[in-house]
């Protein structure tokens, strides 16, 4: 463009625009602009650009553990596993001594402390494998090894400690001598966690018997993990310097502190019993606290710096811990409940083959599939140097969320074997903790209304957070020069996304840039055509609303959806690719992105009937759907595919299943499904002969088997054999029974009820 056409062009259209547009920008706290600022942008900045590049996700190296994480992995997360009897822990409130002994003494506190201070110095990937093998055995003991090594005491330290602080506390911690909790959450303040009341004042006080320079902190706060045995608590609170002794400012900001329990004043022990688990969890209280100035993490220099410290931790974090957990409640469902539906048996054929079951296990399927692509593919990213803050609220929000449906939809597939608490259901422990993942890193309800698309726009897109910057420069000409700049970009790159998304929907995504592959080649394209689509879509309603978005929950949350299964389903195809293109699985992978797709183009539908500008409304329904809505949810046959295959030993069901613990040992809740799972294989292989050779006697005679040997159907051994699976899957369908004084309160914990009697 020619300097005298951008002159005229910056001073009539985009001098009045950029007026306005001040305006309208959403008033912004610091802590809001910390949290957008935390973090790094990958693949969801792809996404939102409507021009994704498939070889930037098809060429990340395939996530992988090294062989010594591998060990570790074979050796003690496996020793740890068999140790656990989640019943037991349940019931005793605690984990025994002899695992937290366990626990101390082989790292698991130092996952990610480096080796130099002591630590194992594991990847984020191995990480989230061991949180995900350990919550497959016992939620309690996973949140036990999760809490120190995410968003917590070491982190912190390594990140922003003094080389002092650093030096003195790391060994301790990789070794397990000082229990840590980090304490934000107070009772005005949950999810608000920035306006916590907690205060601290800066003063002299003394310290080992000297005049030191310190705070005096006060404090009451709930819901913390591993408070009530903790020996260090980390604590968030505000800063204040009433009497300048730090500088000019009075009200410094939030601040973190590590300080050891055994300080004076320190209340802590109390516990709180969250959803019946056993994870130590409580308040602490303080008042008039003195403590040295040493204690402030990161020293002086870093007070006032509490939140964006938080939030960078955070970003990361919230890759890990609750999408490891999910990702192996899931595969764990996965594999017990295709188990149990192949082992019990209604109206003579196992509960699995009827078409309404088979729904049910083709979702607990495709879940398992999904959730292990993106947690796996996500926690590599962060050993890659990412800390994507959007992805990880994807994750955490849509983990959780998928975990729970999958609990309920095995729970329904278990019906009262699912219901029945005792030592023999390895089920209802995770069904009752499921709140605790869906409250815990940002609730749920508020992650999806703000922080996905509301952080992700904002983060994530090419132009937007440009702009805002743009307008706030203080030279007004250098602001009009940088807006004009980002504002004509954005334009030019909204029709474009408009255009192309018109055109890709017309063609079923045809012509899109991107990868032809035998068998998933279409889903590429679809998913291509689904993601110039969102792009334009977003922008469009983001310059419609301009800072009224905030205010709408609903239309962020859908938009949130829409990115969020763009994600997702980019992972699920990435996953397929890293694994070798197993035909055996494609059709979860096809299932994953038929749901999605379909899943895509309902919120896409309702953000526009909801959209208040009407006329945007129209055009965008114009791009959105050229040829009317015609994506359907996956098909029966899929389902029926996809449950199949968890009602069949094999090898997707292991790769399905493959980072979860199962018990070998009979005895075990999850030994004995698997020993049943065994033993229906054989019965129904025994079903099918007697069929075809007695007609309707078949059903009698596969219960009682010396009926089969009388009518010449089975040999002496055959008939053995069947007896033998019977008596395995009978005694696998039972459930606990207890005399009526086991199950008042005080009785033993390690009583045992009659039918665990082994
Ligand atoms: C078992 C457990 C362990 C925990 N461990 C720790 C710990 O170790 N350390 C720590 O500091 N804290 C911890 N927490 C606290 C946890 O982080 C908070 O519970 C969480 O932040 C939510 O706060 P709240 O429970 O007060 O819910 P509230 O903030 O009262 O929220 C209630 C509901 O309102 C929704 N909501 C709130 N604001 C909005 C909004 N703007 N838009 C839409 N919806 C909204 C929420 O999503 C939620 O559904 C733990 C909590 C639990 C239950």
């Amino acid at each position: 463009m020619n300097d005298g056409l951008l002159a005229w062009r910056r001073q009539w259209l985009t001098k009045p625009f950029l007026a306005w547009y001040k305006k309208q920008l959403p008033p912004m706290s610091d802590t809001e602009r910390e949290a957008i600022a935390a973090g790094t942008v990958w693949w969801d900045g792809q996404l939102f650009s409507g021009r994704p590049d498939w070889s930037i996700l098809r060429n990340f190296p395939k996530p992988e553990l090294s062989a010594e994480e591998q060990a570790f992995l074979d050796g003690p997360v496996n020793t740890l596993c068999a140790m656990l009897d989640d019943w037991k822990i349940r019931r005793d409130r605690d984990l025994p001594e002899e695992v937290w002994r366990f626990i101390r003494s082989n790292g698991f506190f130092g996952m990610i402390i480096p080796k130099e201070y002591g630590g194992l110095g594991f990847s984020a990937l191995m990480h989230s494998q061991v949180v995900l093998k350990i919550s497959s055995r016992s939620l309690s003991a996973a949140v036990t090894v999760m809490v120190p090594n995410s968003l917590g005491p070491a982190e912190l330290l390594m990140r922003y400690g003094t080389e002092e602080s650093r030096k003195y506390y790391l060994p301790r911690l990789a070794k397990g001598e000082e229990i840590p909790c980090f304490a934000l959450t107070a009772p005005e303040a949950g999810s608000d966690a920035a306006s916590i009341p907690d205060s601290g004042i800066v003063c002299h006080g003394e310290h080992k018997g000297q005049r030191t320079l310190g705070v005096r902190v006060t404090w009451n706060k709930r819901y913390i993990t591993l408070a009530p045995v903790a020996t260090l608590l980390g604590l968030a609170f505000r800063l204040h310097d009433p009497d300048h002794l730090l500088g000019d400012k009075e009200d410094i900001g939030i601040t973190l502190a590590l300080i050891p329990t055994t300080t004076p004043g320190v209340k802590i022990g109390r516990r709180h019993f969250p959803s019946d688990q056993a994870f130590q969890n409580g308040p602490t209280q303080g008042k008039d606290v003195f403590i040295p100035m040493e204690y402030l993490i990161g020293g002086k220099e870093h007070a006032g710096q509490g939140w964006r410290m938080l939030m960078d931790c955070l970003a990361a974090g919230r890759a890990i811990s609750l999408p490891a957990l999910s990702t192996g409640a899931a595969q764990f469902c996965a594999r017990m409940t295709g188990a149990y539906a192949r082992v019990r048996r209604q109206f003579g054929v196992a509960v699995g083959r009827f078409q309404g079951v088979e729904e049910a296990l083709a979702r607990i399927a495709t879940t398992a599939y999904a959730l292990e692509a993106a947690r796996k593919l996500t926690a590599s990213t962060l050993d890659k140097g990412e800390q994507p803050s959007v992805i990880s609220a994807i994750l955490k929000y849509h983990a959780t969320e998928r975990m729970r449906a999958a609990v309920d939809d095995a729970m329904d597939v278990h019906g009262g074997r699912g219901i029945q608490d005792g030592p023999r259901n390895y089920l209802f422990g995770a069904y009752q903790s499921v709140p605790v993942a869906i409250t815990v890193e940002g609730a749920n309800i508020l992650t999806r209304s703000l922080m996905i698309f509301g952080q992700g726009a904002l983060r994530c897109h090419p132009h937007l957070l440009k702009e805002m910057e743009a307008a706030k420069l203080a030279d007004p000409n250098e602001a009009l020069k940088a807006f004009d700049k980002q504002l004509f970009a954005h334009i030019g790159d909204l029709i474009s996304n408009m255009i192309r998304a018109f055109w890709h929907n017309i063609t079923f995504g045809a012509f899109a840039h991107a990868p032809s592959l035998p068998r998933i080649g279409w889903m590429y394209h679809h998913l291509h055509a689904a993601t110039v689509t969102f792009a334009a879509v977003a922008d469009l309603v983001m310059g419609t609303l301009g800072g009224e978005l905030k205010r709408k929950e609903s239309l962020s949350a859908r938009l949130g959806d829409i990115l969020s299964e763009l994600y997702i389903a980019s992972c699920v195809l990435k996953r397929f690719e890293d694994d070798g293109l197993p035909k055996e699985d494609l059709p979860l992978v096809e299932w994953n992105l038929r749901n999605s797709l379909c899943t895509i183009q309902r919120r896409t539908d309702e953000v526009l009937n909801n959209l208040p500008f009407r006329p945007a409304a129209w055009l965008l329904r114009i791009v959105a759907f050229p040829l009317g809505r015609w994506r359907r949810v996956p098909a029966d046959r899929l389902a029926h595919a996809c449950a199949t295959l968890l009602l069949e030993p094999g090898q997707t069901r292991d790769r399905l299943t493959g980072g979860i613990f199962w018990s070998k040992n009979p005895n075990d809740a999850t030994g004995r499904m698997e020993a049943a799972f065994t033993a229906a294989v054989e019965r129904d292989h025994f079903d099918d002969r007697l069929r075809a050779s007695l007609g309707k006697g078949a059903r009698a005679a596969l219960a009682d088997p010396e009926l089969a040997v009388r009518h010449n159907a089975l040999t002496r051994a055959e008939a053995d054999t069947l007896i033998r699976a019977n008596a395995i899957i009978r005694d696998a369908i039972d459930v606990d029974d207890f005399a009526p004084e086991e199950l008042t309160a005080g009785a033993s914990a390690s009583d045992r009820p009659a039918a665990a009697a082994e």
